[in-house]
């Protein structure tokens, strides 16, 4: 190790493109599900060489065009997808009325009895989308299912 720290940069674009790429799988269903860090509100966290970045909106500026001042909204309503189809801008209030309408909170939006039949349905290999218009869910709530019962082994 040298003791003069280089100054660190941003990786260059075509790093940040495999930065995306690399720590993703494509999910039947279209999404990019984020398999490194996610945060507690259920969002994937990126290293861009400099900092640690929301990864759906690092996608969104490497793969369509710098997002700005505004948010990155998701289409499939799964938080942690990055894939940059799936992705649109929204303003401020956008984002909190798509929110609002889309539930943050899945544990809240199921019942009880419910999660054993969704967890079938998982292994079933139905789709996120399919599962989640069945039992009348978002695709994050079935994330959260699937993710929990690894968790606790249900
Ligand atoms: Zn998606």
């Amino acid at each position: 190790m040298s003791d003069t720290p280089t100054p660190r940069t941003r990786f260059p674009k075509d790093r940040l493109e495999k930065v995306i790429s690399g720590n993703s799988s494509k999910q039947p269903d279209g999404c990019w599900a984020w398999s490194r860090c996610i945060n507690s509100r259920g969002y994937g966290l990126a290293w861009d060489g400099l900092k640690v970045v929301l990864a759906h909106r690092l996608s969104y500026e490497v793969f369509n065009s710098d997002p700005g001042n505004l948010f990155v909204c998701h289409r499939c309503d799964v938080p942690h997808c990055v894939n940059p189809e799936h992705l649109f801008l929204g303003t401020n209030g956008d984002n909190s009325q798509d929110a609002y309408n889309k539930n943050r909170n899945p544990n809240a939006k199921i019942a009880q009895d419910k999660i054993a039949s969704l967890i079938e349905a998982i292994d079933s290999g139905e789709s996120t989308s399919k599962i989640a218009a069945r039992f009348g869910v978002t695709p994050a709530a079935v994330w959260y299912w699937n993710n929990k019962r690894n968790e606790h082994g249900i």
